[in-house]
């Protein structure tokens, strides 16, 4: 059985390995967050566009108060939006603030703290050294700098870098359509109610979530039924989309019929079974051109494998780089023991103690108990090599994004 990172790289390997030409479109900036940049972005002008104070004070030059205290003569003022027309001669200061340019013949800045005006006198009791509180016209970005890359994702730090050059419209590609399709004789749509030995369908409102939040448009199937013509029919309708997701029927039981199915319409498959709890009977392979996975039906398997391998495979479809999840860490709370072979996802709490992260688990009954997973705001990740675990040590967390 592939281990977690080698299932991982083997999904990268493959997806690089087929085509993808997510088309694109112009939209209005507003309206491209969440979207995959298609475009590489330079600046338009240098940035800053002129030598910027970064403090209210006096511009002077470094030179005539390199001896303190010094006095100055005060030629005027200049504020952010204006630009002083005349040349700061020696001995002469002019009131400046925060993003206003530097004027011709000054140096540095000397904040208001440290000054003393009376009338056009300006006594300086602090030496400053030239370029001291400014910052560089071009030394953000020089005129056609790159400043934006082609195929990252649009957040608020992007977009407001886009508005700042000027750039109104955007070309980002479509995003990716996402079938989901949930399996299951004992699953009932959300409009029925249940009866005792049913279950609500879940899975596919999650998955739509998650697909949404992971940048895809989420197309969800009926419930196929754990019967293997009626479940054709679904797979190959889902096979219209980018992306195939299907939910349950994947382990070894006598009616988990999926990989059959997949089979049967000449499936190739890549990862079957990885070595992590929840999710160990995960599925991924291509069929059609079009690369599916079978996601184990317990609601938090779903989740995990989800987050784990569906995640980073939506962003690659939509144009963005293959990301695979990062890892951050923090102390564990309590010992952990474990031996199994497994990388083990733990729904768990990541909360600052005393300056520290401190990741706890939570009280959780197993990949069904999605109560366990809506306290969590992490997973835990325990290695199979971590058999033995104390207090305090530092250990993996993967934060809850979806
Ligand atoms: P399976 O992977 O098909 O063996 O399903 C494992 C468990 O997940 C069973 O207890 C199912 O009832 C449950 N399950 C499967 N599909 C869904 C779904 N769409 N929503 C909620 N629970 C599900
Ligand atoms: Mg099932």
């Amino acid at each position: 059985m592939l281990s977690f990172q080698a299932a991982l790289a083997t999904i990268e390997q493959k997806l690089l390995e087929s085509k993808r030409d997510p088309p694109t479109e112009i939209l209005p900036l507003d309206q491209a967050r969440g979207r995959v940049l298609a475009e590489d972005v330079v600046a338009d002008r240098d940035y800053p566009p002129f030598p910027r104070a970064t403090r209210d004070g006096f511009a002077v030059r470094a030179a005539n108060v390199a001896a303190i205290p010094a006095t100055l003569t005060c030629r005027g003022e200049v504020r952010a939006g204006e630009h002083f027309s005349g040349v700061l001669g020696p001995g002469e200061c002019v009131a400046i603030m925060t993003g206003a340019p530097l004027p011709a013949g000054a140096d540095a800045v000397v904040m208001l703290e440290y000054v003393q005006a009376a009338g056009s006198l300006v006594r300086v009791e602090r030496a400053v050294v030239a370029r001291e509180n400014v910052v560089e016209r071009g030394s953000e970005a020089s005129a056609g700098a790159l400043v934006l890359r082609r195929r990252r994702r649009l957040g608020a730090g992007e977009i407001g870098l886009l508005a700042s050059v000027g750039k109104s419209q955007i070309h980002v590609y479509r995003p990716p359509q996402v079938a989901i399709l949930p399996t299951g004789d004992e699953v009932v749509p959300l409009e029925r109610r249940p009866e005792w030995f049913q279950v609500r369908n879940s899975n596919a409102f999650a998955l739509a979530a998650q697909v949404a939040e992971a940048g895809g448009i989420p197309q969800r199937l009926p419930i196929a039924p754990d019967e293997k013509i009626a479940l054709r029919r679904l797979i190959e309708e889902g096979f219209d989309s980018d992306l195939l997701l299907v939910s349950g029927g994947v382990s070894k039981g006598k009616y988990d019929h999926v990989r059959h199915v997949l089979e049967e319409l000449g499936a190739e498959f890549h990862v079957q079974g990885v070595a992590i709890r929840p999710g160990k009977p995960l599925v991924f392979g291509q069929a059609k051109e079009k690369p599916f996975f079978g996601l184990p039906g317990n609601p938090v398997s779903t989740y995990v494998t989800f987050e784990l391998f569906a995640r980073p495979t939506i962003a690659w479809l939509g144009g963005a780089e293959f990301e695979p999840p990062i890892f951050l860490r923090a102390r564990l709370g309590q010992p952990f023991r474990q031996k199994l072979d497994l990388t083990v996802f733990t729904p768990a709490r990541v909360e600052v103690r005393q300056g520290e992260p401190f990741v706890d688990v939570v009280g959780w009954l197993g990949s069904g108990d999605l109560v366990g997973l809506a306290v969590a705001n992490c997973f835990l990740v325990i290695h199979p090599e971590q058999t033995d675990l104390a207090a305090g040590d530092w250990v993996d967390v993967l934060p809850r994004r979806g």
